[in-house]
């Protein structure tokens, strides 16, 4: 029996040619026997992928060998190839989908003009300095901070990160223009190309938590400003910073504390994932969203 992993990274970074690197990533994760999944653009790489840590190791070195990805950091999880369907190798307009492919500009430092990076204990400096009037901006879909986020935290009405930009251009958050504000994600890619978009309009000091919510709860756990579950995507839904977390999520149906999205059961039509209980998936009339349930007393 051999160990297996699952290896995160992600980069941005000029690429030239990204069919090429395509190409050259495609054959390599083949060789290697590895899963996953990888996006390429014009801006840099985002991938995860999964298999033998010896196969790992070596994809690790290898893509290192490409002079853009050099620095690249490699996350370690738990996991391996069949954590994934298949192999998917492709080129994009974008490796994470703002919709701001134009806009944004990319050199060999990485994005141009984004926030200021802090990691945890900079961003509690930053706190103890300024108090109430650092703002911290949920850079996730509006879904995820139902069950975790920075306490006070403001959270954008987006149901993907394609929403962001109309958004911020609604003028609904100039009042943070002159304020701190801690842009956060889940491990800190949204954040570079959010940051960015934040200060082309206008705000003025935007920086982003470094490796994201993950990053300072391995730091703070649920000792410090973060509250809750971290919504992650793969099979385990949610993930806490040890026992003693607090429970933000309910269910939309009886209110009871529940961390668990589960799909709309009317999966033909609607496409929402939604907090509901054991108790009310049970049932037909509380497996779906407020949206498709049946409109309760006489309003029809
Ligand atoms: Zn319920
Ligand atoms: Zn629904």
């Amino acid at each position: 029996m051999s160990l297996s992993k699952i290896l995160l990274y992600y980069t941005f970074t000029p690429i030239a040619d990204p069919t090429a690197v395509m190409l050259w990533q495609r054959d390599l994760c083949e060789s290697l026997g590895l899963k996953g999944r990888i996006l390429i653009s014009e801006h840099g790489i985002n991938g995860t992928v999964g298999g033998d840590m010896a196969a790992c190791k070596k994809y690790v070195r290898k893509t290192k060998d490409y002079p853009g990805f050099k620095d690249m950091e490699f996350k370690w999880s738990e996991g391996g190839a069949e954590d994934f369907p298949k192999l998917s190798v492709k080129v994009r307009d974008e490796i994470v989908a703002f919709g701001a492919a134009e806009e944004l500009q990319v050199d060999e430092e990485g994005v141009v003009g984004g926030g200021a990076h802090l990691n945890p204990e900079e961003v509690h400096a930053l706190v103890d300095k300024h108090g109430d009037d650092v703002v911290f901006f949920d850079g996730r879909n509006a879904m995820e901070a139902q069950i975790g986020k920075f306490r006070g935290a403001v959270v954008p009405d987006v149901d993907t990160t394609h929403d962001f930009i109309a958004e911020l251009d609604s003028g609904k958050y100039d009042w943070m223009k002159d304020r701190p504000v801690v842009s956060y994600c889940t491990g800190g890619i949204r954040c570079e190309v959010l940051s960015a978009l934040m200060k082309n309009r206008g705000f003025e000091e935007v920086y982003q938590l470094d490796g994201g919510i993950v990053r300072y709860g391995e730091k703070y756990g649920n000792k410090g400003l973060w509250e809750g579950s971290l919504y992650v995507f793969d099979g385990r839904m949610h993930t806490e910073f040890g026992e003693d977390y607090a429970r933000l999520g309910h269910c939309v149906h009886c209110g009871e504390p529940n961390d668990v999205f589960v799909n709309c059961a009317n999966e033909d039509t609607c496409r929402k994932q939604v907090l509901i209980c054991e108790n009310c998936v049970a049932d037909p009339a509380t497996a779906v969203c407020l949206d498709c349930a049946e409109p309760a007393g006489p309003a029809s």
